[in-house]
């Protein structure tokens, strides 16, 4: 078993975002870190024919290497494959898609797991309610791949939300805009569906200057961990640079109370064994 957690990163965008960047260099850094388990991830939406624009542009252009289709996906996860035969590290590669309807169901074949980039922020609606039935639709999705399957930054835009109301000074406690009741459900909708559900850095980067926001997020991790699912934890890092862990996302996990035995079942299915040298 990892004796931290951050030995752990279930999330590294190291694909079209690599920017022309080695994946040797990646591994590099990824090993400077102290992580022995490497998720190594890219954006579905960079490889189908149906993209949507704004995402496309961004990376266009910016020294990817890899052809924006499906066999552009197919060489990446060759890359990652090759690199780990020669690694020391553990690493697995994976599929991450916010537009899941868009995204067919043959690039689910080459990766090791399949994630959704969830984006559910909950405005006008119960948001318990519409995150489970957004959970549920990426498990049916997903599940005749057989893949193991992780629905990444589940809180990102409701804790931004939440900022956002903040800065208008129409916040509610936290407790009631993210209740037990919200995270009962979609940490059912993650087990019964033998999901992973992540616990992600990047959001504490995000709302870091906010102390409200972040307090929020702390609950509601403490709140899903108590549910118990099974989780990961990720960076979502874009680049070698925000593999960088701040002093806030060191206070705000060990506030969470999120210890290497809740990655275990991560590190076996994802990496097929344990995280430990
Ligand atoms: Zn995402
Ligand atoms: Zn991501």
């Amino acid at each position: 078993m990892a004796t931290s957690v951050f030995e752990v990163d279930c999330h590294v965008h190291a694909g079209a975002e690599r920017r022309g960047v080695a994946l040797q260099q990646f591994e590099a850094a990824l090993r400077e870190r102290g992580i022995r388990c490497a998720g190594l991830v890219d954006h579905a939406e960079f490889y189908i024919a149906d993209k949507p624009r704004p995402f496309v542009e961004a990376l266009r252009g910016a020294g990817c290497p890899y052809a924006e289709n499906a066999d552009g996906f197919v060489a990446f996860c060759g890359d990652v494959r090759a690199l780990r035969a020669s690694s020391d590290l553990r690493l697995a590669c994976g599929l991450e898609s916010e537009f899941i309807d868009r995204t067919p169901q043959d690039l689910l074949g080459p990766p090791d797991f399949v994630a959704h980039c969830f984006k559910v922020r909950g405005d006008g609606k119960d948001f318990g309610v519409e995150a489970a039935e957004r959970i549920r639709r990426f498990a049916a999705w997903v599940r005749p791949s057989g893949k193991p399957a992780v629905v990444h930054h589940p809180f990102r835009c409701r804790v931004l939300a939440y900022r956002e109301l903040l800065a208008r000074g129409e916040a509610p406690a936290p407790e009631r805009f993210i209740t037990p009741d919200d995270v009962r459900r979609i940490a059912d909708a993650v087990g019964e569906a033998g999901l992973f559900i992540e616990v992600n850095l990047s959001t504490v980067h995000s709302i870091g200057d906010s102390p409200e926001a972040l307090a929020l997020y702390v609950h509601a991790v403490r709140l899903l961990i108590a549910e118990g699912p099974r989780l990961t934890l990720g960076s979502d890092a874009h680049g070698t640079a925000g593999l960088a862990l701040t002093a806030g996302m060191r206070r705000a996990v060990s506030e969470t109370g999120l210890t290497p035995a809740h990655l275990q079942a991560a590190c076996d299915r994802l990496f097929g064994g344990t995280c430990a040298a």
